[in-house]
């Protein structure tokens, strides 16, 4: 199937949206941004192998490849609008393609998101979106913002995505070597029943953007970023931009029961603080915000816990234990290019 017929294929499938003047089949597409507006612009790729298992179901991968940029936006509190598509898969396969498209445009559907041009190629299988969200001017969240005394919160729950990977690692692992990997020994009474390990996967394959909660944290929070190398390092970035500290209540992290059930206690916390995936939102915000906030997570759906303050000493991140002693995970988070 020549590469025309692959984007006829997409371009008979993508819903239309009243702002979207021209799109996929010219040389650009044509928007119209709102005059009260700004635009919010992130791009993100995923390489087979690097950002998601070889295995994965093409549904899976074309949810995640719109939900992780998705997610970027609701860190910045945009709403998203458009994305573009740039595929480059090893073979014009239209089974695969059709598949791939059944997850992203379910996703894209969900939050109005029309995809509005891309670029189709032949080559290793990967995946690049840019994605466009409107904002409020000058109201968009940064990472900058956060205030010493401000609350640290976290949505949804942390380590699910991180765990799942694990699991399939020790899977890999048991296929190659007789002997049980030590990370297995983990795992309570030998092995996650395989509904746990599910529920895990579904964390890792299909990312919720959490938009609605983004987007009605503008005006509320003061600094904000999207979990995607983990809460160590990402609220990380937020502390340096910002130029203070964080103190995390390691007891407060929110975990899935999936995870209390798959990991002991020790396994937890590294994949809470410091395995990635989650595309959970971090966000910073005065106290007197603490009812607004409850509010707004209401109304998203999505659970939000208060997990720590931001401190005025210039210290990174750091985890306090109940007895006041400080814990850090021996590594960070995800980095790529580092050894
Ligand atoms: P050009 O050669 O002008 O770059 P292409 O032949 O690459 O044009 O693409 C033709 C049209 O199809 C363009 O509007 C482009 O944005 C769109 N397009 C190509 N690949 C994709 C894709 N994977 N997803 C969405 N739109 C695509
Ligand atoms: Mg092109």
């Amino acid at each position: 199937m020549a590469e025309f017929d692959l984007i006829k294929r997409i371009r008979l499938r993508v819903s239309p949206r009243a702002d979207v003047l021209l799109g996929i089949g010219d040389d650009a597409a044509i928007v119209q941004v709102p005059a009260d507006r700004q635009l919010a612009i992130c791009a993100d790729t995923l390489n087979a192998g690097v950002h998601f298992p070889l295995a994965t179901a093409p549904e899976d991968i074309g949810w995640k490849a719109l939900g992780v940029n998705l997610s970027d936006l609701a860190a910045m509190g945009a709403q998203p609008a458009w994305c573009t598509l740039s595929l480059s898969m090893p073979s014009d396969d239209p089974a695969w393609l059709d598949a791939f498209l059944d997850g992203f445009l379910e996703l894209a559907s969900q939050h109005q998101v029309t995809l509005i041009g891309g670029d189709t190629t032949r080559g290793p299988l990967s995946i690049s979106v840019t994605a466009h969200g409107l904002v409020e001017p000058g109201r968009a969240l940064p990472r900058d913002g956060a205030q010493a005394g401000d609350d640290v919160w976290v949505s949804g729950s942390l380590g699910d995505a991180a765990a799942a990977l694990a699991l399939l690692d020790d899977a890999a692992e048991r296929e190659v070597s007789p002997t049980p990997p030590a990370r297995a020994s983990t795992l309570r009474d030998g092995g996650a029943t395989s509904a746990v390990a599910r529920s895990l996967r579904i964390r890792l394959d299909r990312p919720q953007p959490r938009v609605a909660l983004g987007c009605g944290l503008v005006g509320i929070a003061n600094a904000m970023i999207d979990i995607s190398d983990g809460l160590w390092a990402d609220l990380g970035h937020v502390c340096l931009a910002s130029g203070i500290g964080a103190e995390i209540q390691l007891a407060a992290l929110p975990c899935s029961p999936a995870l209390a059930q798959a990991f002991d206690a020790a396994a937890r916390r590294i994949l809470q603080t410091a395995g990635g995936d989650d595309y959970e939102l971090c966000f910073t915000a005065p106290r007197e915000a603490r009812t607004q906030i409850e509010v707004v997570a209401l109304r998203a759906g999505v659970q939000v816990t208060r997990v720590g303050r931001m401190v005025a000493e210039v210290d990174g991140v750091y985890g306090l234990e109940a007895d006041g002693s400080r814990w850090q995970p021996p590594r960070a988070g995800w980095v790529h290019f580092s050894e």
